[in-house]
Order: C-alpha cells, then structure tokens, then sequence
C-alpha cells in the first residue's frame, strides 16, 4: 500500500504569506527525518509497490520556489527522492522554480511531472481547453528535461472521467489528485494525503481511520461545493467564517 503524501510552499515562517498548506521549514525537516526510517519511492513507482509492504511517497505541486531553495535541500540531506508538478506557464516567473533549478533537481533524481500549463480546474473547462493545458505542459517540460513527461496532478484536486480519458490519450501513465487515501499497485489515479502544519504527522503516515475522517471530510466539501457551484460556496464559507461560536 502506499501512502503518498502532498506538500506545497515549505515558507510557513512567513507570516504575511500564511496558509495552512504551507509548512514551517523547522516542521518539513523533522518529517523528511521521520521517513529516513521508512520505505519512501517515487510516486510514480506505484506499480513495484508490493501490496503487503508499506510505502511512502514525497510531492510537491505548484513548482513554488521554496521546492528548490528549502525542499530540495532538505530531501537531499536526508537522501530522499521526491516528485515535483510543475505549473509550466509560472516557470521563470518570481516566486517560481527556474529552468535551471527543474533541470539541476532532475538531474539529482527528482521526479518532474506536470501541473498543467495554467493552474486550470480541469473538471471546470471544455475537452479543447482540457487537451491544451495537459499538452502544452507537458511539451514545455520535454523541451526543458530532454525526456518524456508521463505524470500529472491535477490543480486543486479538480477532475473527472473526461480528464483522465484525455490524459492517458496524450500520453500521461500516473495522474495525482486530491482524494485522501493509499493506493495499490494496479491504479494509474492516484490518491494523495496533503500534509497541512497543524496535522499530526505520526496519523497522517499511519492513521487509516485519521485518513478516512480527512477523506470523508474533503468529499462531503465537494459535493457540496459541486451542489452550490463554486462561487456561491466561497460565499458560504465567508458567511460561516463571520459566525463567531
Ligand atoms: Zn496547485
């Protein structure tokens, strides 16, 4: 079974830039300690995963800065690989990984896959738009890496069956989401357990009742987010944010 885990910004330090997505560096680095011990592969390796073991897998998305100035440091210390999706139309841009850095963290052994081309919600977009973003990516990143780009995760966990159809004709074998949960060997979707500051860490690597609650949680979220559209559910949340308890 493997349990892959998903980080963005590793900059919690910085409080103007606050979002429990982020994690402190201090916090990052402890958890890169704890898998040391553990049996950490590239997310993408899923198919040599034996069901009986348990793996663990390291991701980032967006291709935020931090990935190469804070993470890679840090996975490197700790001799560990992980998997970057890269938001491509950001590349160069400030705040953002370089050419250069995606090519030295590449050559290092970190995994580079696609985040698409723009940040699109995919499930949100026409099947033209769909096409574009998965393929214009991932050309940008062949372009930069010199080989194929067969993984994808996919912005703000936003997908459909459409999705999937259109990234496995383009030529994507692993596709990443946002669904809490592990995964076995034959899945080509794959679920990811986002790793937020304030969560307990031991849980969220062992705790398969701590993962349901999480998944149950996000499901519930989306459906209604789903039933409301997505511009009424912010509103919802601004309502429930002014009710003080
Ligand atoms: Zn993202």
């Amino acid at each position: 079974m493997l349990n892959i885990l998903m980080y963005h910004k590793i900059n919690f330090d910085n409080k103007k830039e606050s979002n429990p997505h982020y994690l402190s560096i201090s916090n990052f680095e402890k958890q890169m300690k704890i898998l040391t011990d553990k049996n950490v592969v590239i997310a993408e390796d899923n198919k040599k995963c034996k069901i009986d073991t348990k793996y663990y897998s390291i991701t980032f998305d967006d291709g935020a800065k931090s990935d190469y100035t804070i993470a890679f440091k840090i996975l490197k210390k700790y001799n560990l690989r992980a998997s970057f999706y890269i938001i491509t139309s950001r590349i160069d841009s400030e705040g953002y990984l370089s050419k250069e850095e995606i090519i030295e963290m590449h050559k290092s052994g970190m995994k580079i896959g696609s985040h698409t081309h723009t940040h699109a919600k995919l499930s949100l977009i026409t099947e033209d738009m769909i096409y574009q973003e998965l393929n214009e990516s991932k050309k940008i990143l062949e372009d930069i890496l010199g080989e194929a780009i067969t993984s994808i995760s996919v912005p703000g966990g936003f997908y459909n069956n459409k999705v999937v159809t259109i990234a496995k004709q383009i030529g994507y074998e692993t596709i990443l989401t946002s669904d809490f949960g592990f995964n076995s060997p034959n899945e080509t979707v794959l679920k990811r357990n986002t790793v937020k500051e304030y969560m307990n860490f031991d849980r969220v690597l062992n705790n398969n009742l701590y993962i349901k609650i999480y998944g149950f949680r996000y499901s519930f979220l989306n459906m209604i987010k789903k039933f409301l559209g997505n511009g009424q559910y912010e509103n919802l949340k601004q309502i429930i944010k002014k009710i003080k308890l």
